[in-house]
C-alpha cells in the first residue's frame, strides 16, 4: 500500500434534510466525481447521466441512506449543500439588460453573483402521498404522488435535449397524471379508477380544467415542494430591477 493512499481528508458537514428530517453528513465532490459529472454530461447520454449524479451524490454521504428513496426535495437540498461545498456558494451569471428603454433594448451586460445560500426552502411541506382534488361540483378525484424512482432520469433529460424534455414531458404529463388517479367520487358513487384501463383514465384528465390539472400534476410530480431563489439586479445604465426566479435542482447546476 502506498503511503500516498487515504491521506487526504475532507471537510464534512452535518444537515438536515428539510422533508424527511434526517440529518446527514456530507463531504464535496472530490476531482474525479466533477470529472466523470462533466464527462456524463458530455456524452448527452440519458442512462450515463442519470446514473453517474446518483451515484456521485450517494459517495458523498457518509451514512448508508440511499438517495433513490428520497423525495426530491431533500435530494435537491444535498445536491445544492454538495454543490456549496464543493464550489462555494457564489455563482456568477451575465446577461444583457432585456428592459427596453425608448423603444429600444437597453442591452447593457449585467454580472452578478448570485448567492446559493439564499435559496428558501418550503415552510409547510406537504408530505402527504393521496390528495383529493374537485373536479365539478359533483365529481371529485383522488390522486396519489408518483413515486421518484425517475427523478435523476427526468434530471438528465434536462441536459440532454431541452426542447425534447419539454415536449415529451408534455405528452407524457397526461399519462402520468391519469396512472395517478385511484379514486373518483361521482355524486354517490365510489370508482376504483385503478381498475380502469389507462385509456378511459386519460379520457378523465383530459376532461379536467387546466388550473386543476395544474395543480394535480404539481402535486403528482412533487414540483409543488421545491427551493425558490429569488435574485435581484440592477442594470447600471437603466437602473431597471431585473427579477430572476431559479427553482428545481437542474437549474442549481450550473
Ligand atoms: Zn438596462
Amino acid at each position: 500500500m502506498s503511503a500516498l493512499n487515504n491521506i487526504v481528508q475532507y471537510p464534512t458537514k452535518r444537515i438536515k434534510l428539510p422533508q424527511s428530517g434526517k440529518i446527514i453528513n456530507l463531504r464535496p465532490f472530490i476531482g474525479k466525481e466533477q470529472k466523470s459529472l462533466k464527462y456524463a454530461l458530455e456524452s448527452e447520454d440519458k442512462a450515463s447521466i442519470s446514473s453517474t449524479f446518483k451515484n456521485c451524490i450517494q459517495a458523498c454521504i457518509t451514512e448508508k441512506v440511499n438517495v433513490g428513496k428520497l423525495s426530491l426535495l431533500d435530494i435537491e437540498y444535498l445536491f445544492l449543500q454538495i454543490i456549496i461545498m464543493s464550489n462555494g456558494n457564489i455563482v456568477n451569471v451575465g446577461f444583457p439588460c432585456f428592459n427596453e428603454v425608448d423603444g429600444k433594448k437597453c442591452g447593457t451586460p449585467i454580472e452578478m453573483g448570485i448567492d446559493l445560500n439564499d435559496v428558501q426552502w418550503p415552510k409547510d411541506i406537504d408530505s402527504s402521498k393521496t390528495k383529493e382534488f374537485t373536479i365539478t361540483e359533483s365529481v371529485k378525484a383522488i390522486f396519489k404522488k408518483q413515486d421518484n424512482s425517475n427523478i435523476f432520469t427526468q434530471f438528465a433529460e434536462h441536459y440532454v435535449d431541452e426542447d425534447k424534455a419539454r415536449q415529451k414531458h408534455k405528452n407524457a404529463e397526461e399519462e402520468i397524471i391519469a396512472k395517478a388517479l385511484v379514486t373518483v367520487y361521482h355524486g354517490e358513487e365510489v370508482i376504483n379508477a385503478e381498475d380502469e384501463d389507462l385509456e378511459s383514465r386519460m379520457r378523465f384528465v383530459n376532461d379536467i380544467a387546466g388550473s386543476t390539472l395544474y395543480d394535480i400534476e404539481q402535486f403528482v410530480s412533487d414540483t409543488d415542494n421545491t427551493g425558490v431563489l429569488e435574485s435581484k439586479f440592477k442594470c447600471p445604465k437603466c437602473k431597471f430591477e431585473h427579477t430572476e426566479v431559479t427553482r428545481g435542482i437542474e437549474n442549481f447546476f450550473v
